[in-house]
Formats: C-alpha cells, structure tokens, sequence
C-alpha cells in the first residue's frame, strides 16, 4: 500500500517539478529572430532567442527603436548558455546607449530571463530573490486633448476603470492658440515648441505670466474633475528654459502634483536640482537613461525626488532592479516608464514585483482592444482596474498568441530568418 502510495505521488510530481526537454547546462542559443508589431501603439520589434533544446525566450526591443540594436547582438551571444544572463549581459552592454540605443541590450536581457525561467521553470521574480507584491499598480497614458473639459473627462474614465494613479500632457501646445502666452525669439521657425531636438536651455522659449495663469488653470479644471485624493502626474510640458519650469513648478503647486517629468534633459543634473530645490512638488526623469551609474549620481545629489527607469532602455530587467535597490539607499522611489507590448509589459511587472522601492507602472495600451490578445497565459485583461497581476508561469509567464501577432505586423515578417547577422569581425574590447 505505502510503497504504490508514493510511487504515484511521485509519478504525479514529476511533470510539475521537472523540464522534460531542457537540460539547463547543455542549452545553447542558436538563433535570434524578430517579428516587428506595428499601432501596439508603438512598433514593437519582438525578439525570439532561439536554442539547441527547442525552448525559446521572448523579448522586445525599446518602442521607436530599430529592430538592428537586438539583431547586431546576435553573432556575440550566439553559442552562450543563456542562463548565464549577466554573463552575456556584460559581453553585450558596451553596445547600448541612452534612450532608443539602449533598446537592442535591454531586449535581448529580457528574452535571456525568459529562457533561464523556462529551463529551470520558475518565473523570472523568483529568480531576482521573490516578490514583495502579487500586484502591480499602473498608470495608463491618456491622450491629450486641446479641449480641457475633454481632457479631464478622459481622465474620470481612467478613475472609474479603477487607476488609483493618473498622469496628464501639460504642454506649452496647449498655449499655442493664445496669444501673449509665450516669449521666444521672432520670425524663425524652429526655436518653439516644434523643436524637438533643440534642448529647452537652447530654445529661447519661456512661459509669460498669461501662460503660467493658462497651464495652472488647465490642471485646476482636471482637479475639480478627478478630485484631490488621487495622485496627478504631469509631463510633456516642452523645451522650456529652466526659469520657466520653477515659475510653473511654483504656480502648479497648489495642485497637489504627484512628480513633473523630465522638465529639462536628464543630463542636467544640477540645473534639475535648481528647479528641485526650488519648487516643492516631486520632480522626476530617467526614461531615457541607459544604465545604473547616471540613476545613482541623480539620486545621491537629491536633483530628482522620483526616477522613472524604461527597462527597455536601462539595461534590463536586473540593471532595473539594481537601480531600484541603489536609489532606494537615497530615499527615492522607483517608478516605471513603459510604452510596449505584453512581452516587455511582463518583463516590468517581474521586476515590479521584485523591488522593493517601486511605485507605479505606465502603460501606454489601455484602448488598444487587441493587445492582450498578442499573448497567451496570463489572466485577462492583463490591466485589470489599473493593477497588473503577478504571473507564476515559467519565464516572463507568456507565450505569443501567432496569429494575432500575423494581424498586427509592421515589415519584415513573422521571425524570418536571419543570416545576415550571423557573423562579423570586429575587436569589441573597450580597455587594451
Ligand atoms: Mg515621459
């Protein structure tokens, strides 16, 4: 009796607790391939990593950026065992860089977790050292709308679907049609708001009296619309100089703001520290930021209150948590920009679960009715009243859905091959 018990105990057991097809220390990567998502809203380049034992990891390059930052990886990592993920990852990191460049690095970080979780089956939080939540909260992007009514309309939606957290577009746009709102040299185009690559120190452009009056007036409307209990985010606010941020900063106090995000570049970190010291509403920055030493300076001189790492962009998921735990020594939070599919959306929500300081996760796909549908295995709708669930599957906990993905692809195919970059020559040393 005892012994057929545990025989079937055991049998039972078996599936659950061993990866039939992968041996974790023979598994090798053979291949990467991409299949590019368009209107997610963003395109999304997926990454696929392919391996010797028929299990995949998935991945997905920075939204915005090329597909070619993963691609150039794959003659390095070709051939590594991809459970060593911080191995490969500091063989590949000299080929990143801030924002869009970081986005190739960071994606292939990704895939790696996927692939480790899945021949070691546990989900990718367990292996950063377990989870401090099983939810994680988010706020979703909203479209701005000229009409201010509309706007705050838009934002009671997102209150009533359940965010416990709301962020809003206060750009000098929305002055744009009213004269006497902005000062900024005569005649020329390009010295304005349209300027996005002139940063806001070299624009010229500063806010007049009337315009700080018009932006407070914006954000009181969204007030006595959404109330005052809930946390108001603001952003986008355009390449304005540095004076003209601390005199909104000072007008938008009264409003309660839960941060201001990226008034000036992120490289700025003393003159974000004079609008910091300045103005007593959170300031915040580092979507654009690759890797964890510019997240520390920020945090250790106090030039920022919140930082806001892209995973796609600052080294992926372990460098995320790294950055998390190193900020959290300063007392600051770590909130999470995110613009992309389900795919990078999970890679977020792993290391959410993960870090101790995080506070809340942007999600930029909310009326987007396909998306949850690009994957399978999580519980649906992904964002369910403005929280994310944990996932417990191996990996990131996703597999892609295929033919949802076919109805959404932007150029190139549906992870065609890709010999092209198999090889190349070239001495990456970065020290002789
Ligand atoms: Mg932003």
């Amino acid at each position: 009796m005892a012994t057929g018990f545990w025989a079937d105990e055991t049998l039972e057991a078996a599936p659950q607790n061993t990866n039939t097809y992968s041996k974790p220390s023979d598994l090798k990567i053979t291949d990467m391939r991409i299949a590019i998502l368009r209107d997610a809203p963003m395109t999304c380049p997926l990454i696929r990593i392919d391996t010797n034992q028929g299990i995949y990891g998935l991945g997905e390059v920075r939204d915005g950026a090329s597909k070619n930052y993963a691609l150039m990886l794959k003659r390095v990592i070709k051939g590594e065992n991809p459970c060593n993920v911080d191995k490969i990852f500091r063989k590949i990191k000299q080929f990143g860089g801030h924002a869009r460049q970081g986005g190739g690095v960071c994606g292939v970080e990704m895939a790696l977790w996927d692939l480790a979780g899945k021949a070691y089956n546990v989900p990718v939080y367990q292996m950063l050292g377990g989870k401090f939540r099983d939810r994680i909260r988010c706020y979703a992007d909203t479209d701005t709308s000229y009409d201010i009514k509309e706007f705050a309309e838009r934002l009671r939606k997102r209150k009533e679907q359940g965010f416990t957290f709301l962020k809003m577009d206060l750009g000098i746009q929305l002055l744009a049609r009213t004269p006497g709102t902005l000062t900024q040299p005569l005649g020329g185009p390009g010295r304005g708001y349209e300027s996005q690559n002139v940063q806001h120190m070299f624009t010229g452009v500063e806010l007049t009296e009337k315009g700080i009056d018009m932006m407070a007036s914006f954000v009181s409307q969204v007030r006595e619309v959404i109330g005052w209990e809930i946390p108001l985010a603001a952003d986008h606010f355009g390449h304005i100089g540095v004076n003209s941020c601390i005199r909104l900063g000072k007008a938008l106090t009264k409003y309660n703001m839960a941060w201001l995000e990226d008034m000036i570049p992120w490289q700025q970190t003393e003159l974000l520290k004079k609008i910091n010291d300045a103005v007593d509403i959170p300031l915040c920055t580092g979507e654009d930021i690759y890797l964890k030493e510019p997240f520390i300076e920020l945090a250790k001189n106090h030039a920022v209150d919140i930082l806001h790492p892209d995973l796609a962009t600052s080294g992926g998921i372990l460098e995320t948590k790294k950055i998390g735990d190193t900020i959290q020594d300063y007392g600051v939070p770590m909130a999470m920009h995110f613009a992309g599919s389900p795919v990078s959306c999970m890679a977020n929500v792993h290391c959410a679960a993960a870090t101790e300081n995080f506070f809340v996760l942007e999600n930029h796909s909310v009326d987007i009715p396909w998306w949850d549908n690009l994957v399978n295995g999580v519980e649906k709708p992904i964002v369910d009243k403005g929280y994310i669930k944990v996932p417990d599957k191996p990996g990131l906990g996703v597999t892609l859905n295929d033919e949802v993905v076919k109805q959404h692809l932007g150029e190139g195919g549906f992870f065609e091959p890709t010999p092209y970059w198999d090889s190349d020559r070239s001495h990456d040393r970065t020290w002789s």
